[in-house]
């Protein structure tokens, strides 16, 4: 069975996400964010221009571009 030697090989590597450093502030970060919401990836870009949503952040530098006050 094609599909179910696909699962059996893809299901543990998934279950592990591997160890990635965070693209702004080089700290290794297990769960990097990917944010999709614009204002918040504009608000990176304009400190960081070379960095692109798909390299991800890790959860403290993405704190620092949530606005609290925003509604
Ligand atoms: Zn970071």
């Amino acid at each position: 069975m094609h599909l179910l030697y696909f699962h059996v090989i893809v299901l543990p590597t998934a279950c592990i996400p591997p160890m990635e450093d965070c693209p702004l502030c080089a700290h290794e970060d297990q769960e990097l964010r990917y944010p999709d919401d614009p204002w918040i990836t504009d608000e990176i870009q304009a400190r960081f221009p070379d960095w692109r949503p798909e390299q991800g952040l890790c959860g403290t530098c993405l704190k620092e571009f949530e606005n609290p006050f925003r509604p």
